[in-house]
């Protein structure tokens, strides 16, 4: 079997979806040829000649890859223009996101190709190592901090200098799943002081452990949902949530959102009226920008001002890390395939095994429904 990485088409993406490292891999476990086009990772700084040594054949173009390869792995789906060249019986695993993408879904399966969505892998402990959601939550989670730091005038970290006394930076992050605890762990270690505040109470312990501080509204309710993730929230328990987070406001210099509820829009919590009692040069990172936003006066992929407040919407943070979202994302996609095909000749599709289940989208001419989730934990 041979694996094709074409040069991600999507404006301003620089991830790779496999890098040299794993070309090694994939060579060494069977599979017959790597081919990736010439200039792939570049922007992430894992250059053709790394390729070549790893054992890739490199080839000029993309017609090439889909012409040529069984199996062709990518950061993103398909591009419209990428369609076009899948070929019958063909192979495609990328974060395909299919519920968002069903024009898409139809075309590749109007081609009769099999596709997997990396997406859409279940988030049980056996998956983890395919787990790119989480790999991507984490960089973005780190880079939100790190952006909101470029554009905050002071330290995060407070300090005692012969120039006079500086207080720690305030932050403040909203939703506390594997972005928000990388973005907690981050903004700690560049020494801020940091606030979590989460729907689900199993956060609580993790948001304290990283040495937050967790913050509570008094109403009681439970906001875990299906496989561990969040549920709507009642309008009183939203209510209670954005009383505090106006208080907040008033005090911390950056906040940070993720919070997310899987098939439904971003929860907006932070209104104009709390951005109104931010003091000047505080700064807002949206990362549910994508989702429609947290933040009222969020502009998705954007930076704005309103009031001397920056609100930063931006939806590609792991793609401004390209070497290590590549690192990550080629490790997930690389074990995912091996999982499925170890050594064989043949890919062995077992529709019984949950992960491959969950992650199947088109098979040959069909578009599978999505497989039934898991109950709550
Ligand atoms: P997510 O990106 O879907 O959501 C981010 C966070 O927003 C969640 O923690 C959610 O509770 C929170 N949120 C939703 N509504 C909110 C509101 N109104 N106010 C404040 N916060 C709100 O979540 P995620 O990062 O993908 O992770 C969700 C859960 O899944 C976590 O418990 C995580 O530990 C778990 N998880 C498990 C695995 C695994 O077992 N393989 C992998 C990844 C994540």
């Amino acid at each position: 079997l041979s694996v094709g990485v074409p040069k991600e088409v999507y404006p301003g993406e620089r991830r790779v979806a496999v890098t040299p490292a794993n070309v090694v891999v994939l060579l060494k476990k069977g599979y017959s040829k790597v081919l990736v086009e010439r200039g792939a990772g570049a922007e992430a700084d894992f250059l053709d000649e790394a390729y070549t040594k790893a054992g890739a054949t490199l080839v000029d173009g993309p017609q090439s890859i889909w012409s040529q390869a069984d199996i062709v792995l990518k950061v993103r789906g398909p591009a419209l223009e990428e369609v076009e060249h899948i070929k019958e019986g063909q192979t495609i695993i990328s974060l395909l996101q299919p519920a968002q993408n069903k024009e898409l879904v139809q075309k590749i399966a109007d081609r009769k190709a099999t596709s997997f969505a990396m997406d859409m892998i279940p988030r049980i402990s056996r998956a983890q190592v395919f787990d790119a959601l989480s790999s991507m939550a984490n960089i973005a989670g780190y880079k939100a901090v790190l952006e909101a730091s470029n554009v905050f005038g002071r330290f995060l970290t407070g300090q005692v200098t012969a120039a006079g006394k500086i207080p720690p930076c305030k932050v403040l992050i909203i939703g506390a799943g594997v972005a928000g605890l990388s973005a907690i762990a981050t903004a700690r270690r560049m020494g801020a002081i940091v606030r979590g505040f989460d729907t689900r109470p199993a956060a609580k312990e993790q948001v304290q452990s990283l040495g937050a501080e967790f913050i509570e509204v008094e109403i009681e309710e439970d906001g875990s949902g299906a496989g561990g993730y969040a549920k709507e929230m009642s309008k009183e328990f939203i209510e209670a949530e954005m009383k505090l987070f106006k208080e907040q406001a008033r005090e911390v210099d950056i906040i940070i959102t993720t919070a997310l509820i899987p098939g439904k829009p971003a929860p907006k919590l932070i209104k104009m009226d709390m951005l109104d009692v931010m003091k000047p040069g505080s700064v807002v990172v949206d990362l549910a920008a994508e989702a429609g936003g947290n933040c009222e006066a969020t502009k998705k992929g954007e930076m704005t001002t309103y009031n001397d407040v920056k609100i930063i919407g931006y939806t590609d943070l792991p793609s401004r890390l390209p070497t290590q979202s590549s690192t990550l994302y080629s490790n997930n996609i690389t074990k995912f395939l091996l999982s499925m095909a170890p050594k064989e000749k043949e890919f062995g599709i077992d529709l019984s095994d949950e992960v491959v289940r969950g992650a199947i989208v088109t098979q040959k001419g069909d578009i599978l429904p999505p497989a039934p989730r898991p109950p709550p934990p």
